[in-house]
């Protein structure tokens, strides 16, 4: 059992905060390396030998968008999770505009945090878990993951593997924004939906909204210049 561990670069200003997560990290089986500054943590995250990169976005001299667009410009596929104070949502759409992948809004709990870089680990890895329930409920519809369809009443919907994809990832991620990188990589299959036309996922994205407006309406609502929300928050 030599298997290496994965690298995570950890960059974050806040001492208590950064060796908090690299505590976690090391922990969970990960090799984490944490830096506090952006400039750092840049020239490190160029070395391109991190399988993950824990970004916060405040941060002092160089901010954590300048690190995400100097390294989406190298590693356009690199994993960006990035840290956010809670209840600054226009901090997360802009993060996700300069490429991030994924957001945890501090404070956040272990348990939340892990959970997302097991998630965002996951999909770098291009082993997003297969859908093991059987159904699940989405804005008032039953669906019924094997026959792929879904009831609400009496009305009937026939539902595309493609749509049924799409509905599985909003109801794992209720009441957060799902960015168009997000879905492009995980239900596309893209892995570098950077360059990519989004309105596939808006065309795709409609189609589904009217399907389920027949019944007590979808709840998937637009984030403007970020990507999507099911349920609320
Ligand atoms: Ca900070």
């Amino acid at each position: 059992m030599s298997e290496e561990k994965p690298a995570v670069l950890v960059v974050e200003d806040e001492e208590s905060i950064r060796r908090g997560v690299c505590d976690v990290l090391a922990f969970q089986g990960y090799a984490p390396t944490g830096v506090g500054t952006g400039e750092e943590g840049l020239l490190e995250a160029l070395t391109g030998r991190y399988a993950l990169l824990v970004l916060d976005l405040m941060l002092p001299g160089m901010s954590g968008y300048d690190v995400c667009d100097g390294v989406r410009q190298k590693l356009p596929a690199q994993p960006i999770l990035m840290l956010t104070a809670r209840g600054s949502e226009e901090d997360i759409l802009e993060g996700f505009k300069h490429g991030a992948d994924d957001y945890v809004t501090k404070p956040f709990s272990v348990s939340e945090f892990v959970a997302r870089v097991k998630a965002l680990m996951r999909r770098a890895g291009g082993t997003a878990p297969a859908e093991t329930i059987d159904t699940f409920e989405f804005a008032g519809w039953q669906v019924d993951v094997a026959a792929a369809r879904a009831r609400h009443g009496d009305t009937r919907i026939d539902l595309t593997p493609r749509e049924l994809a799409i509905m599985a990832l909003f109801h794992r991620e209720a009441g957060r924004i799902v960015s168009r990188r997000m879905l492009l990589h995980d239900i596309w299959g893209f892995e570098n939906p950077e360059k990519i036309e989004t309105r596939t996922v808006d065309m795709q994205i409609g189609k589904l909204r009217k399907k389920l407006d027949r019944g007590a309406g979808s709840q998937i609502e637009t984030v403007r210049g970020a990507g999507y929300r099911y349920g609320s928050v």
